[in-house]
């Protein structure tokens, strides 16, 4: 594991502020034979200055719940129930205007396809004007073109683009283009969707090691959306685990690559392929439920293997199973003592 994973969660993040708190956000998806329970019912809070990673296989609806937090499901999507908390204000009670308010300038969105997001018929230089000038007004000729230049600067992109169109720059810099766009306003939470997913492994590394540099020198909090452990390994300071909608678990990096507590964390971090050890593919057997008609009980109970009696009829609590490692699994049992236990060390050592 690379020499980039932080300290433990405990050392870093003790005492810091949460600067964004997600209560039980569902989003549901219309369909004509019925809801898709894309997000259902997701819990985590965001520290000042952390960078949490949002994994998960694809449809686990790691995309669905950052448009969920920032408000941008569009039908036949719709947000059932949540509360998203951002600097003192519930975002889901919010109007449009409000929420218009404090997009790019308190939460910003790297995009998962740069292309698709920038405007092909604009200079990049309109594009990241036109979002500084929405929220701050018209601002002088030589005033504004000087801060896009510093923003160029900041994430790596030379000069010369100022004037360019994204068709005559490359993936990485348009993914760069974007970057810059999310941090104008300086806000106080990027979320990353998938940012560096589209890029050859050379340029994905390059960008998100910008992101990261970047993260760092504006002090601001990202939560980024992925499905390489590895580059998320040495991207984040804490994992929250997805699996069909739900979070399985969330935990400090160093915590989830060595002891991972849920059974889904445990087959996510198998998978990873290794260097230096040959090993067979890890395979998760079992089928997926109906998104629209999930089993009661534990949500991974059709492929876990480990699955009890109790699993297929009670939904498991999240529970604190080592400090900052949170894991919904009947296979943790609290104590009377208020210690916590794994069954399976009981079968094996009874
Ligand atoms: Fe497996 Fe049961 Fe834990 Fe679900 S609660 S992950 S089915 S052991």
């Amino acid at each position: 594991m690379s020499e980039a994973i932080r300290k433990s969660t405990a050392e870093t993040y003790e005492n810091k502020e949460v600067v964004l708190d997600v209560k039980d956000l569902r989003v549901y998806y219309e369909t004509p034979k019925g809801d898709v329970l894309a997000v259902d019912g997701i819990h985590f809070k965001l520290y000042e200055g952390e960078t949490l990673g949002l994994v998960g296989e694809s449809g686990c609806g790691k995309s669905t719940a950052a448009m969920g937090i920032l408000q941008l499901i569009t039908p036949p999507g719709r947000i059932v129930t949540g509360e998203v908390w951002l600097d003192g204000s519930n975002l889901l009670a919010m109007s449009e205007e409000e929420l218009r308010q404090r997009r790019w300038t308190k939460l910003a969105l790297i995009p998962q396809g740069a292309m698709n997001s920038l405007n092909p018929t604009m200079r990049i230089s309109q594009q990241i004007r036109d979002v500084i000038e929405t929220h701050e007004g018209k601002k002088r000729g030589d005033d504004i073109k000087q801060r896009i230049l510093e923003l160029f600067k900041m994430v790596g992109l030379p000069g010369r683009i100022y004037d360019m169109y994204p068709h005559e720059l490359s993936g990485g810099m348009k993914q760069r283009v974007c970057i810059a766009m999310a941090i104008a306003l300086d806000p106080m939470v990027i979320i990353a969707d998938e940012s560096t997913s589209a890029l050859d492994v050379v340029v994905q590394r390059v960008v998100a090691q910008t992101m990261l540099r970047v993260k760092e020198a504006l002090g601001v909090s990202m939560i980024m959306i992925g499905h390489d452990m590895g580059l998320m390994a040495q991207m984040v300071d804490r994992i929250a685990v997805m699996y069909a909608g739900h979070i399985v678990e969330i935990a400090g990096v160093e915590e989830l690559f060595y002891k991972p507590g849920h059974p889904y964390s445990q087959l996510l971090i198998e998978s990873v392929p290794s260097l230096t050890e040959r090993k067979p593919l890890k395979i998760t057997e079992g089928i997926t439920h109906d998104p629209r008609n999930p089993p009661p009980g534990c949500i991974f109970q059709l492929r876990c293997p480990f699955v009890m009696d109790e699993c297929r009829r009670v939904k498991p609590p999240i529970v604190e199973i080592r400090p900052h490692q949170q894991v919904a699994c009947h296979l943790f049992k609290q104590q009377e003592d208020g210690s916590i236990i794994d069954v399976r060390d009981i079968a094996t050592n009874p």
